[in-house]
């Protein structure tokens, strides 16, 4: 579904998630016709949401973001996400059936404390290349 080779995982299953959540609410929010790409918006929402994905500090052990105690979103950009989940979240369970029992068995882990140290997938990432 996603093109990047940033993430993996459970940080690249969140993105697809979010990507098919926005596709979802894109065509019906912000497009004329029924076309298979998303709006400049959106797409700039998903490729913030890779950047916040691949920098977030609990790494491959995240919790679903409405659970984490660390607010990484810019307000702006957090309400844009919500408004999407809202949407969609309800309207995922036909087209993504086993994306949504996943999402939603994620949401049920509890939230967790403090982020450990050098979790992140940027951090492991950068470890790779030296
Ligand atoms: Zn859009």
């Amino acid at each position: 579904m996603s093109a990047t080779p940033l993430l993996s995982g459970q940080l690249l299953f969140e993105l697809n998630t979010m990507t098919a959540m926005a596709k979802i609410y894109c065509r019906a929010h912000h497009q004329q016709e029924h076309k298979k790409t998303l709006c400049a918006e959106c797409t700039e929402l998903l490729q913030y949401a890779e950047t916040r994905l691949d920098r977030c500090p609990y790494g491959q052990d995240k919790p679903t973001c409405n659970k984490c105690p660390v607010h990484c979103y810019k307000p702006h950009m957090k309400q844009k996400v919500k408004e999407i989940m809202i949407y969609s979240g309800p309207r995922m369970l036909i087209p993504h059936p086993i994306m949504s029992i996943k999402h939603l068995l994620a949401e049920r882990k509890p939230a967790p404390g403090k982020p450990p140290e050098g979790v992140s997938n940027r951090h492991i990432r950068k470890q790779k290349l030296t």
